[in-house]
């Protein structure tokens, strides 16, 4: 089985983002970047697709060329082969899921993986939109998932319930935190991914559809005041409560 993988670089969860000077994106400048973290768990469970019913797991980003550390970390973990295309231009998640679904056609994979979300734009697009652009079955958010013959069915979490769905393969799954645990890549790992295949190519991206006005930081939280300590303070605090936080 073909199995492809759409992983995307981000800043780590615990960054202090700061809006660039053209205040419609953020500054890169002294961030760490990391693999998505949704993306780790599309990885495993490409990997654990790959245990049970053998074949190929591709993982492929638009990206920089700074995203090689990002696929080398996705071979490391036992991914086959990476593809990295350039994007040229800026894009969007109409363009981006172009370009993806321009890409998947070339690969053929039975199933692609990718994450719910990136932590860092938090679109929640990409799976969505190219199943659609593929006309392929799509499975959100995935709590669990089993592979048939053809078929997989699948788990969601849903508020206050889980749901259970059933669609036909080729599928695009978008992956959530609850469908695995994600492996660590382990020294024979790492030194494996150094010799496994990593294409680069340019990514086919058509016109975005939408323009970023504004990018800004949420307001400051005002300073927290102590009202005291102990028994002493609570008619002040239930003052505070009531009279400015109108909580009460
Ligand atoms: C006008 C405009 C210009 C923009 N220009 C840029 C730009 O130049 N560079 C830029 O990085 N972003 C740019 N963005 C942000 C970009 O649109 C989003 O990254 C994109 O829409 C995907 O949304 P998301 O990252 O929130 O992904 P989501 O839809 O939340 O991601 C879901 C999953 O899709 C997959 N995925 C996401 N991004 C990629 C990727 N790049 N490659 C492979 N798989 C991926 C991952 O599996 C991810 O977990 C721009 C946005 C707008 C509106």
């Amino acid at each position: 089985m073909e199995i492809l993988v759409l992983v995307k670089r981000v800043p780590a969860t615990d960054s202090q983002i700061k809006p660039a000077a053209d205040g419609k994106s953020y500054d890169p400048a002294g961030l760490e970047f990391v693999l998505n973290p949704y993306d780790e768990h599309a990885v495993e469970e490409a990997l654990k697709t790959k245990a049970a019913k053998e074949g190929t797991v591709t993982v492929l980003t638009v990206g920089g060329k700074e995203a090689q550390k990002d696929l080398r970390t996705c071979l490391a973990m036992g991914a086959d082969k990476a593809v990295l295309l350039d994007p040229g231009q800026e894009f969007d998640g109409k363009s981006l899921s172009e370009a993806l679904a321009a890409k998947v056609k070339e690969l053929a994979p039975e199933i692609v993986f990718c994450g719910k979300q990136s932590v860092d734009n938090d679109d929640a697009q990409i799976g969505p939109r190219l199943a659609g652009l593929l006309a392929w079955s799509c499975l959100t958010d995935a709590a669990s998932l089993e592979i048939g013959d053809g078929t997989w069915t699948g788990q969601r979490d849903i508020e206050g319930a889980k749901e259970v769905v059933e669609g036909k393969l080729p599928a695009v799954i978008s992956c959530s935190k609850g469908l695995n645990e994600p492996r660590y890549p382990n020294l024979k790992g790492i030194m494996a991914a150094k010799k496994k295949p990593l294409e680069e190519g340019s990514a086919e991206l058509g016109a975005p559809a939408l323009t970023v006005i504004a990018l800004t930081p949420p307001p400051a939280r005002p300073e927290p005041t102590i009202v005291g300590e102990g028994p002493d303070a609570v008619d002040a605090l239930m003052d505070k409560l009531k009279n400015e936080a109108k909580v009460l």
